[in-house]
């Protein structure tokens, strides 16, 4: 034994009994009171001197009382240090006839007037209220719930459970969580639970693992688990939150076989699109080869009506060669190219100086910022920056040199670029038409144009999986604005 600090003879038994917070009561053998401490006078509401002497069963309500000798005398026949109760609910009645829990702690104590017992008791009114409040909320969650201890029995469940399990909670209440796990989950079951209580957290059970329960009916439901420990009285538990995630998977499983069928539906018409535009090229060489020679031989003996009707199949099959030569441009886009290293300034000075002509007969003026080096299809941007540069030559107000503004900025990791002029503008209702093909605002003479430019761009930019947009007000001109990502590769 190690020595005191103190001497404990100094203190007497009273004041420490006076001093612990708990209430405490001694009781002969005979279920009188002998002592109570200042703690049980302000618990029970009673004067020390009204309880002294008086049988304990006053401090118990009315219908304990008469099972209580019994148990005392039990007590008395085997003195030994416990709790009162064993697992039943226990309950204080004070002086004014209002009840509370409690928790009671019983130790023999022998003395020269026999053999005593201390009963230490605890109003447990807050706790019961914490515990009524957890469960209430454990109640009224939208996922079932199921709380379980170290050892794997559940202690409590919600209506949620009840409804996706199918049993019923006093059935499920006592039971091995294991009852609720399919027969070829279960035997790892407890490993995987007792490495969760070596180190508790709060996450997500089963990491990358399919998840099933079994049902009272043994059908079994996909789920997801999170998993929640809780520091409690009768030591650690979990909180098991479940979720039915049988529709979300089908669901998935439908979307993940409508973008393979639209990946492949994609693909096949693409496939549509380049072979009938190279098929159609052919025929038309054809027909463009016997207007020029009906035009070479027989240009004298036509009349002016005929000559009128030939020049308009003549301008016809121009327009359709150009479309479909621009229709096979358009699927072949992507097709075979490489991402390299792109110098942006080195891309967009070489479209300036292919528009060299254009820019100086229109009296355009561009003004180039400072332009990134990513990486990208060298090609295809260029052809991007020369859609979106002569567009907004091409789109310039009557009589206004059109003036444009090429730049961008680096936004969240990706390359935000811009191609801004001050034109003729456009409507709110066609800023996502325009980048659709073969769409145009000017069917007139006014713009030349085959709708295919725009609809150029958003491919290549979705091939870097960026985004393309305008923004435009009309008469004041647009901003084209596309993203990319910044890649290092
Ligand atoms: P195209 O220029 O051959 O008509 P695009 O696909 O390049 O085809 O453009 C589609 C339409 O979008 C154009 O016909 C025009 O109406 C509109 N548009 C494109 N760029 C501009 C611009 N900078 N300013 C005003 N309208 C524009």
């Amino acid at each position: 034994m190690g020595k005191n600090l103190i001497n404990l003879t100094e203190l007497t038994f009273q004041s420490m009994i006076e001093s612990v917070p708990n209430a405490i009561v001694l009781v002969n053998k005979e279920g009188r009171i002998a002592y109570i401490n200042n703690q049980t006078e302000k618990l029970f509401r009673y004067d020390r001197t009204e309880l002294v002497g008086q049988s304990i069963e006053i401090l118990i309500p009315e219908r304990f009382r008469k099972n209580h000798p019994n148990f005392r005398d039990m007590f008395f026949a085997s003195p030994s240090v416990r709790e009162m109760g064993a697992g039943r609910d226990l309950f204080g009645i004070r002086k004014d006839g209002t009840e509370f829990p409690v928790e009671i702690g019983l130790n023999p104590l022998i003395t020269a007037d026999g053999t005593l017992v201390l009963a230490s008791i605890i109003d447990i009114t807050e706790r019961k209220k914490a515990e009524e409040r957890f469960r209430l909320v454990v109640e009224s969650a939208p996922n079932a719930m199921v709380l379980v201890n170290k050892d794997g029995v559940i202690t409590l469940v919600n209506a949620q459970a009840e409804r996706l399990f199918g049993y019923k909670k006093k059935e499920l209440i006592g039971a091995q969580l294991e009852t609720l796990i399919p027969d070829r989950f279960r035997r790892k079951h407890p490993d995987h639970r007792n490495s969760f209580f070596a180190s508790p957290s709060a996450r997500a059970m089963g990491e990358g693992r399919d998840l099933y329960a079994l049902r009272k009916d043994k059908t079994e439901v996909q789920v997801e688990i999170g998993l929640n420990p809780i520091e409690t009285d009768e030591g650690q538990v979990v909180l098991a939150s479940i979720i039915d995630i049988t529709k979300r998977k089908e669901q998935e499983s439908i979307i993940i076989n409508q973008m393979s069928e639209l990946g492949i539906k994609n693909k096949e018409l693409e496939q549509f699109a380049y072979i009938a535009s190279h098929d159609l090229q052919e025929p038309l060489r054809t027909i463009s080869n016997y207007i020029q020679i009906i035009e070479e031989d027989y240009w004298e003996e036509m009349n002016d009506e005929t000559k009128t009707h030939l020049k308009t199949i003549h301008h016809s099959t121009d327009r359709m060669n150009a479309l479909v030569k621009a229709l096979l441009d358009f699927s072949r886009l992507g097709r075979n190219s490489k991402l390299t290293k792109v110098d942006f300034s080195k891309i967009v000075n070489e479209v300036i100086s292919d528009l060299e002509n254009l820019i100086k007969e229109t009296d355009t003026k561009i003004h180039v910022e400072d332009l990134p080096v990513s990486y990208g299809y060298e090609t295809e941007l260029r052809l991007v920056f020369q859609n979106l540069i002569s567009n907004a030559i091409k789109f310039r107000k009557d009589n206004v040199p059109a003036e444009i503004r090429i730049g961008y900025e680096n936004k969240e990791g990706q390359l935000q670029f811009f191609v801004s002029d001050e034109g003729i503008g456009i409507e709110s209702k066609n800023l996502e038409r325009i980048f659709h093909i073969f769409q145009r605002l000017h069917l007139d003479d006014q713009y030349e144009g085959y709708g295919i430019g725009l609809a150029n761009c958003k491919k290549i930019v979705e091939l870097h999986r960026g985004k393309i947009w305008v923004e435009s007000e009309v008469g004041k001109g647009s901003k084209f604005c596309f993203t990319l990502p910044n890649l290092k590769l």
